[in-house]
């Protein structure tokens, strides 16, 4: 089991060796997992392991149970049995848990490729109540669910075309438009 204090990860140098800085980011996006979704029983986050037993990627996804603060976020893969605990992930930049109440309103499911979920975790110019949504995503057999108001969705849907259209890599482009035509096809199938 892994046991790691997200704050010894906050000041990698610059010139750390990759995998401490590929440690750090599978850390990050696990506290980010966690945070986004409801404290108490574990939950299987969208996050994919990551991990390459006999050099094949491990198809799992990743387990995250968080409880109040300052208990650790206790994480595994639901396929190869990784696993780990990360304290000291409190207020960190990566800490997405809600400061202020829900709005109300009728939550639709709205499942994702797992590509399109890919592609909303690179983008990069989200609010902390996007990421979240981001973050919330659940394990799903046919990828990942999204689960999500109508009006969160639309939201979601303007910062992936905005960063899309300010997109000068032609490749991330391209997988940002991919998942802007998913999002849109789904608010238009919502019933608003
Ligand atoms: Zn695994």
């Amino acid at each position: 089991m892994l046991i790691a204090d997200l704050t010894h990860f906050q000041d990698l140098p610059f010139d750390a060796p990759g995998p401490a800085r590929n440690l750090a980011a599978h850390l990050e996006r696990i506290v980010r997992a966690a945070t986004a979704g409801d404290a108490g029983d574990p939950w299987a986050s969208a996050l994919p392991c990551g991990r390459r037993p006999g050099r094949r990627p491990c198809p799992g996804r990743i387990v995250v149970q968080r409880r109040e603060p300052p208990a650790a976020i206790e994480w595994r893969c639901d396929a190869c049995g990784d696993d780990g605990a990360i304290s000291g992930w409190e207020d960190t930049p990566y800490d997405l848990r809600r400061r202020h109440l829900a709005v109300a309103g009728t939550v639709h499911e709205v499942v994702i490729g797992d590509h399109v979920a890919a592609a909303l975790r690179e983008l990069m110019l989200l609010d902390p109540d996007n990421e979240r949504l981001v973050y919330s995503l659940r394990a799903h057999p046919d990828g990942a669910a999204l689960t999500a108001t109508v009006r969160e969705l639309e939201d979601l849907t303007c910062c992936v075309a905005a960063e899309a259209n300010h997109d000068d890599n032609r490749r991330r482009h391209h997988r940002l438009d991919a998942a802007f035509t998913v999002l849109n096809d789904a608010l238009t199938a919502m019933d608003r």
